[in-house]
């Protein structure tokens, strides 16, 4: 037995939700008294894929193949397989990134195992059971589920496990896979900005805005608090619609799901739908003049204002501490 990890990278280098994921997984294989053996697609420096070590993964499959350089769901799926197969994994982790929520149910279909995914915690495994506890309804709800199945493949949800680096760089082997053609039907490709602001997905503070703030022309403070934060930005899904922000910062249910440990919502009601992608944040903080705004409702802290005394008061304040 042994546990596989897929250490995903954005642009050849590993991102902060594949150092979780790896860690998660080491302490997986630790409760199985196991090793933890990782695995790579794509361009990854030496060193890079060595270090994956240092979060406690024993060796590190590469696989650099020029048709695998851009990520294709099927393909990838049947690489990690595989892998999972040649290895003798029982257990598979890999992050509940965008690549992994299209990944993780193929290669259960294809290793014939039970998912999770979305999971937030360690499994409990006491006599012979499985069970783990992972979001559900969209981040409205948990549920615990037990995987009763020989191989399991388990999804991580990102900032919802420590990172521990404390090991040392593991050995890294070559491993190639001949993939079918009909691997490659579909070819998806992650859409890259070029930006230097943080990924929101893997933000650990996120300030998001709402049609409260009137126009794009506002969003220069909301710009402002996520650079004093080192916060990634986001916005509701009618403020997108308008054009006043791009796609790419919705959340909720029909957008992105996000769950950083701090949420600040500014001028957003705190409708169903919103709420679906962001209520596994840790702490929420609302900003919104309506005092009966049904944010209130989820929120850790919250100040009942108008968004255009609150905001520059708070990047007062910020810049101050
Ligand atoms: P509003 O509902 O207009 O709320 C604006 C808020 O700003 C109000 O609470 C108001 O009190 C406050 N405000 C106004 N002025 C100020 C001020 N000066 N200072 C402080 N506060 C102020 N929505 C999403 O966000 N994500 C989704 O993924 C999503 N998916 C959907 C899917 C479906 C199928 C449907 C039907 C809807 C979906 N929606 C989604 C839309 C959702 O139902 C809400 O309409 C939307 O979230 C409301 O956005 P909002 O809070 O920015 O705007």
């Amino acid at each position: 037995m042994s546990v596989l990890i897929y250490a995903e990278n954005a642009g050849g280098k590993f991102k902060k939700s594949t150092f979780e994921a790896v860690s998660y997984a080491k302490d997986i294989a630790d409760q199985n008294n196991t090793s933890l053996i990782a695995i790579s697609i794509g361009d990854v420096a030496a060193g890079d894929l060595a270090a994956l070590g240092q979060y406690g993964a024993e060796k590190v499959l590469n696989v650099s193949n020029a048709k695998l350089k851009d990520f294709v769901n099927q393909a990838y799926a049947s690489v990690i397989a595989e892998a999972a197969k040649a290895q003798g994994a029982d257990i598979v982790v890999l992050s509940n990134s965008f690549s992994g929520r299209g990944l993780a149910p193929r290669i259960a279909v294809k290793l014939q195992a039970g998912l999770a995914d979305g999971v937030v915690e360690l499994p409990a495994q006491d006599g012979g059971k499985f069970t783990v506890k992972k979001t559900a309804f969209s981040g409205k709800a948990f549920a615990t589920v037990e995987l009763s199945s020989a191989v399991k493949v388990i999804s991580l949800t990102p900032n919802a496990y420590k990172v521990v680096p404390n090991g040392t760089d593991a050995s890294v082997e070559d491993f190639s896979v001949e993939n079918k053609e009909s691997d490659f039907k579909a070819m998806i490709k992650d859409i890259v900005r070029s930006t230097d602001k943080v990924s929101l997905p893997d933000a650990e503070i996120v300030v998001s805005g709402g049609r409260g703030l009137k126009g794009p022309e506002n969003w220069g403070m909301v710009e402002e608090l996520a650079e004093l934060l080192g916060a990634a930005t986001a916005c509701s899904k009618p403020v997108s619609d308008a054009g006043w922000r791009p796609h790419s910062e919705h959340v909720g249910q029909t957008g992105i799901a996000v769950s950083p440990n701090l949420y600040i919502a500014i001028g957003i009601s705190g409708a169903i739908q919103h709420l679906a992608g962001v209520s596994s944040s840790k702490v929420i903080v609302v900003i919104n003049k309506d005092a009966e705004a049904p944010f209130f409702k989820v929120a850790d802290y919250g100040i009942v204002g108008d968004a255009f005394e609150v905001l520059p008061k708070l990047i007062a304040a910020v810049k101050e501490y």
